[in-house]
């Protein structure tokens, strides 16, 4: 079975990679279709219609099954945000950012947004959901993954991306995520436990077809 991963991020996609290492599908990344695919807009007030959104849009353009993750960082300090709009947080005070620039701008912003804030009050939860749909855009399976944490006040680590070198999963204590190993980040994130949760139908359907 060729499966699309729907992403055009690069830490997800090598998370998504090693996470269904094992199933009989062969991976299939954007960059690897022969023809440019439209971007799909992240325009829903969920992580779990995002995901479905960019899951049935991708599997129906490139005619083949597709995987989407969506996913972010929800900080009990501000009511859950930034979650859906993690990716382009810092969009407003540095706009036309994109990769690691942009990764860069929204940790100077939650660098700034904590600052002042005691360390009772840093509590924060990864999430995430992937979803599944079939080349006809139908959305088979999906499942949802949480990870919480605190927010660090100085970033350390070179490993995950993102918000990672901030986020002090409770799993690791005194590490952040971006100090874990691959395997180890795998265990106790938020897309591990979504995508652990939706392997089974994963199997199923792989093995059907
Ligand atoms: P999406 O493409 O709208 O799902 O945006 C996801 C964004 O949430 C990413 O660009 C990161 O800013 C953040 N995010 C999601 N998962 C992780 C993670 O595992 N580590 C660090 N940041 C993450």
């Amino acid at each position: 079975m060729n499966l699309l991963f729907a992403t055009r991020n690069p830490g997800k996609l090598r998370e998504l990679r090693r996470l269904v290492t094992g199933l009989d599908v062969r991976v299939v990344s954007l960059d690897d279709l022969p023809g440019p695919i439209p971007e799909v807009e992240e325009d829903r007030s969920t992580f779990a219609e995002n995901a479905a959104k960019k899951a049935s849009e991708y599997a129906r353009a490139a005619g083949m099954h597709a995987l989407a993750d969506d996913s972010g960082l929800c900080i009990d300090a501000l009511w859950g945000k930034p979650g859906i709009r993690s990716a382009r947080w810092s969009e407003d005070e540095s706009p036309g950012l994109s990769g690691q620039e942009r990764d860069r701008a929204n940790n100077d912003k939650l660098v700034m947004v904590m600052h002042g804030v005691w360390p009772e009050h840093r509590g924060a939860e990864y999430r995430a959901v992937v979803a599944l749909a079939a080349p006809d855009g139908t959305v088979l399976a999906s499942a949802e993954g949480s990870c919480r944490g605190t927010i660090g006040e100085a970033p350390r680590g070179e490993g995950g991306f993102g918000y990672d070198p901030y986020f002090l999963p409770e799993g690791a204590p005194g590490k952040t995520m971006a100090e874990l190993s691959a395997p180890e980040k795998d265990a106790l994130s938020h897309r591990g436990e979504a995508l652990r949760r939706l392997l089974p139908e994963l199997r199923r359907i792989s093995a059907n077809l």
